[in-house]
């Protein structure tokens, strides 16, 4: 195989020009995501780092094109790992970027320009490149959870092969310094290495457009199951969910218990402090409900200021514990608007799969027909299904 490093230079230069206005076109409309700018950026500088580079066939300014391709290379992968980092929702450290574009543009100059030696430039750069990809490479390759896994554990290990590429370079030159390995130099060894860091460039590109896709997919996932004001699961989500566990309840026997939530005179907190106040109780009461339940709860908001929550192999007395804890852990909380102190109380009806069955729409309408009485007695009250189906408790 024949590879011409002024060829592939040009074309890599080309490919990293235009994902890098793809990466921009991407990012305009997704501002929400961060990061993605800084990786346009990224590429942009790496585009004309290598045309600079090219220049430096042109003998008599070719140190100087070189020592700015190098910064500009150095600066491309730099703004590659505060990409990364604002992606991942932490704040940029600028200092390993500045220094990455300090140490290789000031080895560039020395070795270029002071004492040219293009095998101690080429040890001096790979090492730091090697050292920047393999941070970048370890700050990708952890833990997340699926699509988003997919798509950052290829441009993690995009950016390992990137490391591994730079730090067999430095090795090979160490250990047989007779050959001359500036890029341009007819080493096989060289062109093979710039095509594996060159692969492994636009590797990274893809894989960050695809770390930008499997990103929106899951917000507009988590749009899609939630509701906006309370973060709590939505009545769609809460249908889904309920149908899969009661499915499980047919097939092993398990018991599913429905809680029904309702603020008791809501509306006229809503007439009383403004309808933001009304809100604020809303997320109050979520947030309280959050805290109280177990991992395996599903919490939903039912519509208004219903709430609902399905409590997977529990059984109605089991759930009434947790019940009168919400009841009176909410009935214990104030919230202050202005000079005004605001208290509420919440009802709460509860039905389990063994006495309204198993069937969706049976069970929902136990556990609001049991709401239904909690109001009917006076609220503040959690009452169970099943005490309605016993006519002595039931008359009480
Ligand atoms: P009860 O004790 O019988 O439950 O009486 P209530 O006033 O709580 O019940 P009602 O169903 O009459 O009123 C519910 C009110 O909830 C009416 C509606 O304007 C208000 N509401 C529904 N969704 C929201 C919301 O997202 N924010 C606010 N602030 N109010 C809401
Ligand atoms: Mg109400
Ligand atoms: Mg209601």
């Amino acid at each position: 195989m024949k590879l011409d490093p002024h060829t592939m230079m040009v074309m890599i230069a080309g490919l990293s020009l235009m994902l890098s206005g793809l990466l921009a076109l991407a990012g305009f409309h997704t501002r929400f995501v961060r990061g993605v700018g800084h990786w346009a950026a990224a590429s942009f500088c790496i585009s004309i780092g290598l045309g600079f580079s090219i220049m430096q066939l042109v003998p008599t300014t070719a140190g100087w094109w070189l020592v700015a391709g190098t910064a500009l290379l150095a600066a491309g992968a730099g703004l590659q790992y505060v990409g990364i980092q604002a992606f991942m929702d932490k704040t940029p450290d600028w200092r390993i970027p500045l220094l990455v574009v300090g140490v290789m543009t000031t080895q560039t100059i020395w070795f270029v320009l002071i004492d040219f030696n293009s095998n101690a430039r080429a040890i001096a750069n790979s090492t730091v490149l090697a050292f920047i990809s393999a941070v970048c490479a370890r700050m990708l390759l952890v833990p997340a959870s699926q699509p988003l896994r997919t798509a950052a554990w290829l441009t993690g290990a995009s950016f390992a092969v990137l490391a591994l590429d730079n730090l067999v370079r430095v090795l090979m030159i160490a250990f047989s310094p007779e050959h001359d390995y500036a890029l341009y130099a007819q080493m096989p060894v060289n062109r093979m290495s710039f095509l594996v860091s060159s692969i492994s460039q636009l590797c990274l590109g893809f894989g960050f457009v695809l770390m930008l896709n499997y990103r929106l997919a899951d917000e507009l996932q988590h749009l899609a199951a939630h509701d906006a004001l309370t973060g709590a699961f939505n009545r769609r989500s809460l249908g889904d969910e309920a149908e899969r566990l009661l499915a499980r309840c047919s097939r092993v026997g398990e018991i599913l218990t429905v809680m029904m939530i309702d603020v008791d005179h809501f509306k006229s907190i809503n007439d009383r402090f403004g309808h933001a106040a009304g809100d604020e109780v809303l997320r109050r009461l979520a947030a309280l409900v959050r805290e109280t339940i177990r991992v395996g709860d599903y919490f939903a908001r039912y519509g208004g200021e219903e709430f609902c929550i399905l409590l997977p192999n529990t059984s109605e007395e089991q759930s009434g514990v947790l019940a009168e804890r919400l009841r009176h852990g909410y009935s214990e909380m104030s919230l202050r608007f202005g000079e005004k102190l605001l208290q509420s109380t919440i009802s709460i009806g509860v039905a389990d799969s063994r006495h309204a069955g198993t069937d969706y729409s049976g069970l929902f309408a136990a556990a609001d027909e049991a709401l239904y009485r909690a109001k009917q007695q006076g609220r503040n009250r959690v009452e169970p299904y099943s005490a309605m189906q016993n006519p002595l408790l039931a008359a009480s």
